[in-house]
């Protein structure tokens, strides 16, 4: 397991890899690593010849009332669980390295950015594409891995990746759950014992949606409004979005028909939490 702290040598790496007909596997995340993150590091590990893990918590990403203060950061712990789950190499620079005194250029991802999460939270899908691509650029990857955790983020990496044609394929793997169903992530450690309890508002809303959806109900309008009433049954938990759209498009849906995703986002506090899930209906 190695430790790369600077993007010179983190190419130079690469480029070596490379050279070696290697196929390289890259898992970017902010660090704050959980079972979710290490299921990508697995997959990597299982698909690919060398795992790159990037660990950096990208300021480009986070509006200016967001966490990106408080985010949490341990990187002897997260090179640990990395490198348990197969990781080769660990890549972590410093701000400075990516962005240098001057830095001003951004990746636009377009349409697929601006509803949901893009309208919550202007620049973010910006700030995610323009580090992703960086990334990409100094890993060389043949492969990349995201969850599906963050979907409409694998949709803007998705668009990315065509758009600019990147040679990598992107592989995207199911949200890791705790056992009482609330979707692992960096942020839940944010939560007090009571809000983590009523956090279970939001996964619980969701699979009762998609259950209603199984048993017959197409309407996304009853489906969002029982979302809602579900969440809000939770005195700690505001509904941010609910939301029943196109899968690919994340278009919003009249009636459910086709790969059909439920999208929602709360506050529990001063936290803020996103989780969707997919459904099929023919
Ligand atoms: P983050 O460190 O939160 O930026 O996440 C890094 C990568 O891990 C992203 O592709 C996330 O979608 C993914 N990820 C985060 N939480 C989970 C989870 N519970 N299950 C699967 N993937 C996850």
């Amino acid at each position: 397991m190695r430790i790369v702290r600077s993007t010179g040598q983190m190419a130079a790496l690469a480029a070596r890899l490379t050279r070696r007909g290697l196929r390289i596997g890259v898992v970017p995340t902010m660090g704050a690593l959980h079972e979710g993150h290490a299921a990508l590091i697995r997959a990597a590990a299982r698909e690919c010849d060398a795992v790159i893990v990037t660990v950096f918590v990208n300021p480009l990403q986070f509006g200016p009332s967001e966490d990106y203060q408080r985010y949490p950061r341990n990187l002897p712990r997260d090179v640990r669980l990395a490198s348990r789950a197969g990781a080769d190499i660990v890549f972590a620079p410093a701000i400075a390295q990516l962005y240098p005194k001057g830095f001003a250029a951004r990746i636009e991802p377009g349409v697929v950015a601006r509803r949901w999460e893009g309208r919550r939270r202007p620049g973010h899908f910006s700030g995610v594409a323009t580090v992703v691509a960086k990334l990409f650029h100094l890993t060389q990857p043949s492969d990349a891995y995201f969850g599906q955790k963050d979907y409409q983020q694998t949709l803007v990496v998705r668009q990315m990746i065509g758009d600019l044609n990147l040679p990598i394929r992107l592989r995207v793997l199911p949200t890791v759950r705790e056992p009482d169903g609330l979707a692992m992530s960096s942020r839940n450690r944010y939560l007090n014992p009571r809000q983590r309890r009523q956090a279970l508002a939001l996964p619980h809303a969701l699979v009762a949606a998609r259950s209603a959806i199984r048993a017959g109900e197409r309407r996304s309008a009853v489906l969002a409004a029982a979302m809602r009433r579900n969440i809000t049954t939770q005195p700690g938990v505001r509904v941010d979005y609910v939301a029943v759209v196109d899968a690919a498009t994340l278009e919003p849906l009249r009636r459910v028909r086709g790969r059909t995703a439920l999208l929602a986002a709360v506050h529990v506090g001063r936290t803020r939490l996103i989780d969707n899930l997919l459904v099929g209906v023919s």
